[in-house]
């Protein structure tokens, strides 16, 4: 692809880049990031922050700022919101991903946020990916709903362009003529982003697939295809939530996708380890440098 000067791996496929925040590796531990759509009040995070915490998860997401659809839905509780989220952190030494939306408010929500999420709708908001660009905390950028994957990376460039080179990709599904879904989410992409770039990517299988019953078969297939992790949509009582409640996981449901995940990550060890002994194996007949069985067709540069 032209012109990803800062993004692509540049013909260099060990070329990874880790993103270490609060002691957690973006990169190479696969990184489970839970919590609320939005923040609503201190009793729902700092429950829902210790019920996540206690599952395993390693970072805390959470709305102040809430781009909704309709300028009549909750908006979010803005700086309010921040002082929660800094609190549940106190409470559950989580670190906090949380979204900016107005390239006025950046310098300011870094004092509350970990890592700055930048939402589907504003991927290609670019005052506000030259504002991230000059802050040093990562960003978790996230797919525009509407874009192909070059437009995706252009956006990623902008920051790194800047010089923040502390960039998470995030697939959260694009739309498609399909409904029953909320939107499609394009698995596919971690790989072919595994491809061109060494900048980690993680799955939104929640605002993917918009349904309860398969956020889990997603995030499971995430961890297969490659992703670096998944942030995932938790509230201590759904029923309740003021967004998003059709996606939101009961801490019960996230528990048991977490040991789900365990599980599967120790059997994608146990896979990776047989690799290795087949290539051991295979060495001495003649395929010497051949370390993993590689599908992969390289094409042309563009
Ligand atoms: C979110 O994660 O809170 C969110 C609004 O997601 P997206 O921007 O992907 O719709
Ligand atoms: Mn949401």
């Amino acid at each position: 692809m032209k012109n990803l000067k800062l993004t692509s791996i540049n013909g260099d496929p060990n070329h990874k880049t880790v993103i270490a925040v609060d002691g957690v590796r973006i990169g190479i531990d696969f990184v489970v990031i839970a919590g609320p759509c939005s923040v609503e009040s201190e009793e729902q995070t700092i429950k829902t922050a210790q019920e996540v915490k206690a599952a395993g998860a390693q970072m805390l997401r959470g709305g102040a700022f809430k781009p909704r659809t309709s300028p009549y839905d909750f908006q979010g509780l803005g700086l309010k919101g921040l002082k929660i989220l800094q609190k549940a952190k106190k409470e559950t030494g989580l670190p906090v991903v949380t979204e900016v939306t107005d390239p006025r408010d950046v310098s300011w929500v870094c004092e509350y946020a970990d890592v700055l999420q930048i939402g589907t709708r504003n991927m290609q908001n670019f005052s506000l990916l030259k504002e991230v660009g000059k802050m040093k905390k990562p960003v978790l950028l996230k797919r525009g709903m509407y874009s192909t994957l070059k437009e995706w990376l252009n956006c990623a460039e902008y920051i790194l362009a800047e010089g923040n080179p502390n960039v998470i990709l995030c697939e959260r599904g694009i739309r498609t003529f399909e409904t029953y879904t909320r939107n499609t989410l394009d698995l596919s992409i971690v790989p072919s982003v595994k491809e061109v770039s060494h900048l980690p990517i993680i799955v939104d299988p929640s605002h993917g697939t918009g349904r309860l019953s398969l956020i889990e078969p997603m995030s499971l297939a995430s961890m297969v295809a490659g992703a670096d992790g998944i942030i995932v949509e938790v509230h201590f009582n759904p029923c309740e939530a003021l967004c998003d409640k059709d996606q939101a996981m009961s801490p019960q449901m996230f528990a048991v996708l977490m040991k789900k995940l365990n599980l599967l990550g120790d059997y994608l060890k146990e896979i990776k380890k047989e690799n290795g002994k087949v290539n051991e194996r295979i060495s001495p007949f003649g395929s010497e440098g051949l370390e993993m069985p590689n599908l992969i067709t390289q094409h042309p540069a563009e």
